[in-house]
């Protein structure tokens, strides 16, 4: 046990020490959305109790134990946190062990002679469609005739997914001059994380994926058999948006990131079905948290919250985000979201301290395994953002983009730099 404390004394922000206290402050800043979970988890000075849905005892976790469980549960496997948590529940004394693996990674020298040396960064540039046939899976995309004189006999014609992969390549190359080494979750601006398209995707892969998710027992065969029946539409939003958004969160814990950012770009929810432009321009970002007491009956949901509750994930990715957000704010020109802003934000999220930054239990928030950033720095139906991000007029490094997409991307490089430089 020895060593393990002694670890957690040498290793500055990342790992300073946590107490039942800190946890507490944790759950209701960023966890406990609208007091839901009030019955489930309950602090008193030396411990947590957590309770299951049926009001059971399930288990408590005391302060000495922390940093070892902060430990195991930045540096293992889903399969790893389940065995651990099952044993918990049976009431055995179990003691998690270190894994070898976190030597590397966030404990790297990080003193090279530039900025990011020895930083893993993983970079989600979100989506996948950058055509019409695709994007009408997909739904993440603009698409109309534009009666505005910015648009002159013209339409508007915006992927997500080509500005935020677009982006990540920008900031890609930003990192990787300041030392950084970098990993992207696709390779190509009209990829899926399986590194196809999703009609490849359908065609090469669907079958042989259904077939053994059924066999493990993870598919029952009607199911199946409705997916395989299935429109492409109907297959995107019944099983492949969430198939793809877990593998995009495996593949970059896999690869132990010591910051990972999501990129995305914004619309206006009130201009459904976005087929003009809408006044409003907005900048936010999101992190984890936001439970409801339903996600605690889930098994993945709740070895996420474990994670999120013991570790200081939540207050770092809280840093990072807010100098993201000031950076848009400042880069961009634009506004930064209040609650009220958008129904999604007083509605399905918990404002944090930072302005700008919301805990939302997204995907992508809860199974990321490291301090991170969700990015929504604009809204692309705004008619400004439209036409700037329509061009493609400006050549940065052999990467043809725009002045607009350049900027956002400086905005997240200049956060990043900023939260790595704080001092704590
Ligand atoms: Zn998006």
């Amino acid at each position: 046990m020895k060593y393990l404390f002694i670890f957690f004394f040498l290793t500055s922000h990342f790992f300073f020490s946590q107490s039942i206290e800190d946890c507490k402050q944790r759950f209701h800043t960023y966890l406990n959305f609208k007091g839901s979970l009030n019955p489930y988890v309950k602090f008193d000075k030396k411990a947590i109790h957590l309770y299951t849905p049926a009001g059971k005892k399930d288990f408590s976790i005391y302060e000495n134990e922390l940093p070892a469980l902060i430990s195991f549960l930045q540096n293992s496997t889903y399969q790893e946190q389940l065995a651990f948590w099952n044993a918990k529940s049976r009431g055995e004394a179990i003691q998690p062990e270190r894994k070898t693996k976190l030597e590397q990674g966030p404990l790297k020298s990080k003193t090279g002679a530039k900025a990011l040396e020895g930083y893993r960064i993983a970079i989600d540039p979100g989506h996948f469609a950058t055509g019409l046939k695709e994007a009408a899976y997909e739904q993440k995309y603009l698409y109309f005739k534009a009666n505005n004189e910015k648009f002159p006999n013209d339409s508007v014609k915006l992927f997500e997914s080509a500005l935020s992969f677009n982006t990540a390549q920008l900031l890609k190359t930003m990192l990787e001059k300041e030392g950084a080494e970098v990993f992207l979750s696709r390779e190509q601006n009209n990829f899926t994380s399986f590194n196809c398209t999703y009609s490849d995707w359908m065609k090469t892969h669907k079958t042989r994926v259904l077939d053994s998710l059924q066999k493990a027992g993870k598919l029952s065969s009607t199911k199946k058999a409705a997916l395989m029946k299935a429109r492409p539409y109907d297959l995107f939003w019944d099983f492949f948006r969430d198939f793809d958004l877990q593998n995009r969160a495996e593949k970059i814990n896999r690869y132990q990131p010591d910051i990972c950012i999501i990129i995305h770009y914004n619309v206006d929810e009130k201009n459904a079905p976005w087929k003009d432009f809408s006044e409003k321009d907005f900048t936010m970002a999101f992190i984890g948290g936001g439970f409801t007491a339903g996600n605690l009956g889930k098994t993945e949901m709740k070895l996420n919250f474990l994670r999120l509750l013991l570790t200081p994930q939540l207050n770092h990715s809280e840093e990072l985000s807010s100098k993201t957000v000031q950076q848009f704010h400042k880069q961009l020109g634009i506004p930064i979201a209040k609650p009220q802003d958008a129904k999604y934000l007083w509605e399905n999220s918990m404002a944090s301290p930072s302005a700008g930054v919301y805990s939302r239990n997204l995907l992508l928030c809860r199974q990321i395994n490291s301090v991170l950033v969700y990015g929504e720095a604009l809204y692309q139906d705004n008619a400004d953002e439209a036409a700037e991000l329509m061009k493609w007029n400006l050549n940065q490094d052999g990467i043809i983009t725009n002045q607009r997409l350049l900027k956002v991307a400086q905005a997240y490089f200049e956060g990043l730099k900023d939260y790595v430089n704080r001092k704590d």
